[in-house]
């Protein structure tokens, strides 16, 4: 089987203690049920902890939603005590991701995480592969539905990364090719007439509010980016790369989950709709007087947490972009090109 990543995904490294926000707080982390019922073996005073520590199979998080085994060092306890090799499934894998797809497997490091934000930011994109010979797997889908998907995808990569293509017009491509795959596909996409709407940027934001907080920062802070914006420089070009980065992991990371819906062009809706808010945030930072490389790596990294990665937002916004008449194509791409 072949694997296929990121190249920037053999360079990451988690920086434990030093990460400003750590993924061992805010979540809820189920454990597997192999390492579950090993924790449960585990002699002495730690096998005490790990007990007292674990209910329905999760971690018991802390008041301040820590969880229990991450010390005052921000290191992992469990990590010190049992060893690498002893970490429950979800923790030996975050940030990394994974995707089968019968005949190859797909992977990379989340957006969410701080140091893997910092590598999707600052790296030129380009896949790797490798055989994995000890791995197999089968998927429940459409063969030639996958081969299309294959192919949109290479040329949506292809406008991409062709770096003499202003990004807010190879956003564009990609919104055109997707529109053009999805009439191919039995599944049709709602696509919502556009309105004539003025100010798109404001529907973009109140869409942010109606997704349920994962932080409680998280909300005051979208109001009041949506109110500075009003007086916010232009987007700043130096910024670019970083959002055409940005806009490859998306790609990279969604477009063939199409292959089991044929939301094809949900997903690259959702690459330009990302790319908006975030170009929008960065404006937001600098109104304030500064936003720099690590700036943008932490903005980036907060609407991940925020946006990608609750299933529940997910859902909904796949659901807005889909039906709202704010979300139309001409409409994501009259932003595009006004903002960013
Ligand atoms: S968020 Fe990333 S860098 Fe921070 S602790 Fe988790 S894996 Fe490590």
């Amino acid at each position: 089987m072949i694997y296929r990543t990121p190249g920037y995904c053999r360079d990451f490294r988690c920086i434990a203690g030093d990460c400003r926000d750590s993924c061992c707080k805010g979540w809820e982390i189920d454990i597997d049920s192999d390492t579950c019922g090993f924790y449960m073996s585990v002699d002495g005073e730690f096998g005490e902890r790990l007990r007292k520590s674990i209910r329905d199979s999760s971690f018991l998080l802390t008041e301040d939603e820590r969880c229990p085994f991450l010390n005052a060092q921000g290191l992992c306890d469990i990590y010190t005590e049992l060893g690498e090799e002893n970490l429950c499934q979800i923790c030996s894998d975050h940030p990394r991701y994974f995707e089968w797809f019968g005949t190859f497997k797909e992977g990379g490091i989340g957006l969410c995480c701080e140091a893997a934000a910092r590598l999707i930011l600052s790296s030129p994109f380009s896949l790797c592969e490798e055989d994995i010979p000890y791995e197999s797997a089968s998927g429940d889908y459409d063969e030639e539905l996958l081969s299309l998907l294959l192919d949109v995808r290479s040329e949506m990569f292809a406008v991409l990364t062709d770096e003499t293509i202003p990004l807010a017009e190879a956003l564009c491509r990609v919104l055109n090719i997707a529109a053009d795959a999805q009439q191919y596909i039995d599944v049709p996409a709602a696509e919502s007439p556009k309105t004539g709407s003025t100010d798109g940027l404001s529907a973009v934001f109140s869409c942010l509010e109606e997704l349920e907080p994962i932080d409680e920062h998280w909300l005051p802070y979208i109001r009041g980016c949506r109110e500075r914006l009003k007086t916010a420089p232009a987007a700043d070009s130096a910024h670019l790369p970083y959002l055409r980065r940005i806009a490859l992991y998306l790609i990279f990371r969604y477009l063939l989950k199409s292959v089991y819906d044929g939301r094809v062009l949900s997903f690259a809706k959702f690459a330009a709709f990302s790319v908006i808010v975030i170009s929008a945030l960065y404006r937001c930072k600098a109104a304030e007087g500064y936003c720099g490389f690590e700036e943008c790596a932490d903005i980036a990294k907060d609407y991940s947490k925020e946006v990608e990665y609750s299933d529940e937002n997910m859902a909904k916004l796949l659901e807005l972009l889909d039906s709202s008449p704010y979300f139309s194509c001409e409409l994501l791409k009259e932003l595009l090109r006004d903002g960013i």
